[in-house]
């Protein structure tokens, strides 16, 4: 060991280009779990932002009307990443 301090490990990844940077679309990734290369189911979480936009886009709502609620709400909240395999939590994309 030349004392580095490294406690990550780099995996080389089969598939080629997968990271383990989430991001709101589904990636290609080892699950953590069950060890399959699996490519991520999203699950969409109610996070801080969701809230935050939820209280803003009812008060804009009053005067606007509610059809701009469903398309925005979405593109607010946490993205879960699920393996389909074992149906457990691989990892998360944090909009804050
Ligand atoms: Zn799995």
């Amino acid at each position: 060991m030349s004392g580095k301090g490294d406690t990550t490990a780099i995996i080389s990844q089969p598939w080629g280009g997968a990271t383990h940077t989430f991001q709101e679309w589904p990636v290609r990734t080892e699950c953590p779990h069950c060890g399959s290369l699996v490519l991520t189911v999203l699950q969409y979480d109610t996070g801080t932002l969701t809230w935050i936009m939820c209280c803003f886009l009812m008060f804009i709502g009053l005067f606007l009307g509610c059809c701009l609620v469903p398309f925005c709400l979405d593109n607010c909240k946490d993205v879960t990443h699920i393996c389909p395999d074992c149906k457990r939590e691989v990892g998360r994309y944090y909009r804050i």
